[in-house]
């Protein structure tokens, strides 16, 4: 919902504020899953301190990472 959206709802009459009001929040839907915050490795939440970034994903250490090169080669043959 943008800003004039939000205004419009507002000065509208009841009727159409009440309808608004149905709507389910869209930006929560939206904020979710766009940063990764578990190891690719063991699926364990990364801790801002030990994570280990290699080829643009985050792994909470070189052995997890590791765990999941050899994985996903695995899963390719
Ligand atoms: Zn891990």
């Amino acid at each position: 919902m943008t800003l004039d959206e939000i205004k419009q709802a507002q000065a509208a009459p009841t009727q159409e504020k009440a309808t608004a009001q149905a709507k389910p929040p869209v930006e929560q839907t939206k904020a979710k899953a766009e940063k990764q915050t578990n190891c690719l490795g063991c699926n364990k939440t990364i801790m801002k301190l030990q994570r280990y970034y290699r080829d643009g994903k985050f792994y909470c250490s070189k052995t997890c990472w590791r765990k999941y090169i050899t994985k996903s080669k695995e899963e390719k043959k």
